[in-house]
């Protein structure tokens, strides 16, 4: 399978599979998760228990920004409490 890459002028741009921000370098998941060990079984999509990335089954689990591997991503790893501010 290959996978297209979007590239700009200033350098190739990756793709984080958890935030799907655009960054210049992704690295391995840091999770327990191995989607492509349920190859035989009939699972689609499904989020990661361990980043809740978005993951597929058979398929191995995308890549993640550097923010994604450490859970700092803003936005996604910020929700500490349920406090309901509006920024704007
Ligand atoms: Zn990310
Ligand atoms: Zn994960």
């Amino acid at each position: 399978m290959k996978v297209l890459l979007k590239k700009k002028v200033d350098g190739v741009v990756r793709t984080c599979g958890r935030c799907y921000d655009e960054v210049k370098e992704v690295f391995p998941p840091n999770c327990n998760e191995k989607p492509e060990a349920l190859k035989s079984q009939p699972i689609g999509q499904y989020h990661c228990p361990d980043c809740g990335a978005m993951v597929i089954g058979g398929v191995p689990h995308p890549p993640l920004c550097k923010r994604c591997l450490d859970r700092k991503h803003p936005g996604l790893d910020d929700m500490k409490g349920k406090d309901e501010e509006e920024k704007t």
